[in-house]
């Protein structure tokens, strides 16, 4: 019997299964194509993203995969109209929030992406593979859960049997349907193609943007859904998504005129590949039934403006990884799993409410409202607000836990997006890097467990971390450090971190009892209580850990 079955091996699956391989989880990874699919899909990697590789150790691999070279930069634009009109602004420009991450953004086609994740993963002992085989259902008793996997022809069909089945198979997932998840949707209706074409006459005409790698047209007419050109690789390939209107074919449709018409010139063009999706916006009503968890776009399913899809999905994995290792190895509260959904999902719904829907709204009233040829005036006074304002979206994408229950501070709000980046450590928020006074970015210090970084500490307070940690099991290590620069950009002497590097607790004086702290993050049911009456119970339990406390 296995710790763990993944259903689902494109990126989310293949990264949880190296999370856990790595805390020597025994995980089954079952995924249907022996090798990845190839279109491009998700490029757009964030600061945050690649933090997960670096800890995946497959940071120096992912960036050696890139097809555009590093020189030539990957930064987009907006355009009025059409590509080469007159009005164009940078757009997401993910260089600004830098100084808040441990590692650099990136960006190459999502099947590159998945190789060097398949490379990886491979070299888990922990993991097994079985690749070209479908799973086709799950079932669950109180002991663990049942995965019906076929080979893909259908001839052999076997069993496997664990404590845990994550579904990370895309958004049509069997794992969720089967496990009995609901999922909301709000249609926007619209069919939408996705075309991969060659072309270096396109790689000519826009010379003139130099160090860019992607590009969205806004035409009034599309009602504020997007013309989203990018490139493959430089010079050559190109993928383009855009709506199209119902009942449109690979062979009713004049593509090559509508790309010329959304780049406003004429070019060479050689398709090599024309898909079609709904563009629709679903969540999973629950990340959990059980011992069923799902994750990435089984969990959550959107159209790919911001770039969001991938992202969101390899930080399902991270937070989802660490909780399961913890319950199976013995010091995760069952709490603790909850707190998945919890921390997640309403992550999610705001992502999808706060910056894409809302993206969509107002690209489509900006258009309604303004328009050159009626009053240009106002139109490039607004056209030029929008360009500060895509820079302010940036910093606001913090994605953050919030008055989660296994974080601990007060109980005001809600897991959320909507966020800023600030240097300072946060209890809920992703932890900033710092250099210490070894030299050692506080990145390289970071456990695979807990961490508390302590600075000019009391060591009475830290023996009461060491010794609140072994009584319950939980994996700590403590960095101690005399730098008073990081102290002061912490604003917190100590700083406690999650093994997803956000910040379980920071405080700069010693008012919380270590225990209390430690049991809340480890997600003690005890401890955990959904109507947020977390202070009594916590004493409860205290004492039944420390007849003193
Ligand atoms: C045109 C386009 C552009 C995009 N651009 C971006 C972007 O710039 N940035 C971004 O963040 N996101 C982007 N996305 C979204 C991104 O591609 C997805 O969010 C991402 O692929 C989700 O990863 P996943 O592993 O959850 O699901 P998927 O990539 O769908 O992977 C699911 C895997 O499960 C396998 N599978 C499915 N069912 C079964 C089964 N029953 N048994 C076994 N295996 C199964 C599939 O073969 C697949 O390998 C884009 C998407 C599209 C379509």
């Amino acid at each position: 019997m296995a710790d763990v079955v993944i259903v689902g091996g494109g990126p989310v699956g293949t990264g949880l299964a190296i999370e856990l391989g790595q805390r020597g989880i025994h995980t089954i990874l079952v995924e249907r194509y022996p090798s990845p699919q190839q279109v491009p899909k998700g490029q757009n990697l964030t600061q945050r993203t690649m933090e997960h590789f670096h800890f995946w150790g497959a940071e120096k691999q992912l960036r050696a995969a890139r097809t555009v070279p590093k020189e030539y930069g990957i930064g987009g634009l907006t355009a009025y109209g059409s590509l080469l009109g007159d009005y164009h602004y940078d757009w997401l420009q993910r260089e600004l929030v830098r100084p808040y991450y441990f590692t650099e953004n990136e960006r190459l086609p999502q099947y590159r992406t998945e190789e060097v994740l398949r490379e990886r993963v491979r070299e888990l002992p922990a993991v097994e593979l079985f690749y070209g085989w479908t799973g086709r259902d799950v079932r669950q008793d109180e002991d663990g859960v049942t995965v019906t996997i076929a080979s893909r022809d259908g001839s052999e069909q076997r069993s496997l049997s664990a404590a845990y089945a994550v579904g990370c198979d895309g958004s049509r997932s069997v794992i969720r349907e089967k496990a009995g998840i609901t999922q909301t949707k709000s249609d926007h209706d619209r069919l939408m193609v996705l075309l991969v074409f060659r072309s270096t006459g396109l790689h000519e005409l826009l010379k003139r943007f130099p160090g860019k790698s992607f590009y969205n047209v806004l035409h009034p007419d599309l009602k504020g859904y997007w013309q989203f050109f990018g490139r493959v690789d430089l010079g050559k390939t190109w993928f383009f998504h855009a709506p199209v209107p119902p009942g449109t074919t690979k062979d009713n449709f004049d593509f090559a005129g509508y790309l010329h018409h959304a780049v406003g010139a004429e070019f060479d063009i050689e398709f090599e590949h024309v898909g079609f999706w709904d563009l629709r916006i679903a969540t999973a009503d629950s990340y959990r039934n059980g011992r069923i968890f799902i994750a990435g776009d089984a969990a959550h399913s959107h159209p790919p403006y911001g770039g969001y899809g991938i992202n969101t999905g390899f930080e399902d994995a991270r937070n989802l990884g660490w909780k399961l290792a913890a319950t199976l190895e013995g010091w995760g509260g069952e709490r603790l799993l909850d707190s998945y959904d919890m921390e997640r999902r309403p992550v999610f719904i705001s992502t999808a409410r706060d910056f894409i829907g809302k993206a969509i709204e107002s690209d489509r009233a900006f258009l309604e409202a303004f328009d050159p040829a009626r009053d240009r005036p106002a139109f490039e006074a607004e056209w030029q607000a929008r360009g500060s304002g895509a820079r302010a979206e940036v910093n606001a994408f913090e994605p953050n836990y919030r008055g989660s229950p296994v974080i601990w501070g007060d109980f005001e709000g809600m897991p959320n997006a909507i966020g800023g980046h600030e240097l300072r450590a946060k209890a809920g928020h992703h932890l900033p890097p710092q250099m210490l006074s070894s030299g050692r970015n506080v990145y390289e210090e970071l456990g695979p467990g807990f961490t508390l970084l302590a600075f000019k500490a009391s060591p009475a307070l830290l023996d009461d971390f060491r010794i609140g940690a072994e009584r319950l099991d939980l994996p700590l290590k403590i960095v101690a450090d005399d730098s008073d620069e990081a102290r002061s950009a912490y604003k917190a002497r100590y700083v406690l971190v999650r093994p997803d590097q956000f910040v379980a607790w920071a405080e700069e004086d010693e008012t919380s009892s270590a225990l209390s702290i430690l049991l809340r993050c480890q997600g003690r049911s005890e401890t955990y209580d959904m109507t947020r009456h977390l202070k009594r119970s916590e004493a409860d339990a205290l004492k039944t850990l420390n007849p003193n406390a």
